[in-house]
């Protein structure tokens, strides 16, 4: 059972206040793009997870945990012990998408992991766990699973974990830049607090931006460019300063819009159209900006059974 799955890129990420359960309160537009991971479950007698990068992609998988330590691990279990079975399946994950990236790249395997298992272990007509259950599930591992199942474009409120689907017309293309090494997600949202704190900023609830849902639904590409938004693009900087340069590099090569993905460091550029991508990749690729680049469309959809 081979499972497809998407990288996100927040088109929005607006961070609100810190909850008292420790979360911030979140508008998170997150948008499927074609750079995937593939999650293969196949029967075996113990839980076993093997992880390789995929084939042409520089993926350093060497920090990704093989024990229960990887989220799609924690995913089988669940399915397990909902179903009420023995998690008898080797995982092997094959990694393209850029690890501790901010592209939910261990969320993405997490939702792979749900839908394999659930096949694997439970082939009636009419199965135990449907998509409503696995939604849930989902949530359950982590806030950015849930969009990893749906995919295509969504408003996620809350943690980020509650997905409305947003109206989108045509296809959008970017240019991914890969750094060496990554940045850890609770330390960007502690370094966003920090800046926050010493500026004397006291966030709002955040609201979904009008002028990125308008752009999105009439696929104006610009519109979109410009409407583009993170809040923890200052904190990524701080850690990782030579992103920079590379935001720097994308705009000047005509990117229509350059921003940090989610807590980074992966960049993330949007372009006029395929060729426009290719020719921005080459730019970048010119300027000795990114460990890698990878050229993707989207929307496109979530983890799905290939
Ligand atoms: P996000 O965008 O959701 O903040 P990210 O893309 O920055 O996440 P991930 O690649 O999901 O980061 O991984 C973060 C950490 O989670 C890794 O450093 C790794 O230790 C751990 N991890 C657990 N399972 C996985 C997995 N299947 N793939 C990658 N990392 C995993």
């Amino acid at each position: 059972m081979t499972v497809r799955v998407p990288a996100k890129v927040n088109l929005q990420l607006s961070v609100g206040p810190l909850r008292d359960d420790g979360y911030h309160d979140l508008v998170n537009v997150f948008h499927a793009v074609s750079l995937t991971d593939e999650v293969t479950a196949v029967p075996s007698e113990r839980l076993h997870i093997s992880v390789e990068a995929a084939p042409r992609s520089r993926v350093d998988v060497a920090g990704v945990p093989t024990g229960r330590g990887n989220l799609a691990a924690r995913a089988a279990l669940l399915v397990a012990a909902r179903l009420g079975v023995e998690p008898q399946a080797a995982l092997r994950i094959r990694k393209a998408i850029p690890v501790a990236g901010g592209m939910a790249g261990g969320s993405a395997d997490a939702a792979a992991a749900l839908v394999a298992c659930a096949r694997l272990w439970d082939d009636r007509e009419d199965p135990l766990l449907g998509r409503a259950e696995l939604l849930e599930l989902a949530a359950e591992l982590g806030s950015d699973v849930p969009f990893a199942l749906v995919g295509g474009t969504a408003v996620g409120l809350g943690r980020g974990e509650r997905l409305t689907p947003a109206l989108t017309r045509g296809t959008f293309h970017w240019v991914f830049a890969l750094a060496e090494g990554g940045l850890s997600t609770p330390a960007v949202y502690d370094e966003c607090d920090r800046l926050r704190a010493a500026r004397g900023e006291r966030p709002r609830s955040p609201k979904v931006s009008e002028e990125l849902m308008t752009a999105l639904a009439t696929g104006d590409a610009k519109g979109l460019g410009g409407a583009l938004t993170n809040d923890l693009q200052p904190a990524a900087l701080l850690l990782k300063p030579a992103l920079r340069r590379t935001l720097a590099a994308g705009r000047d090569l005509g990117a229509l819009g350059a921003l940090v993905s989610g807590s980074g460091p992966t960049c993330a550029f949007l372009a006029e159209s395929d060729e426009h991508a290719a020719d921005l990749e080459a730019g970048l690729d010119a300027a000795g900006v990114a460990a890698a680049l990878v050229r993707a469309h989207g929307p496109v959809s979530g983890a799905t059974i290939i």
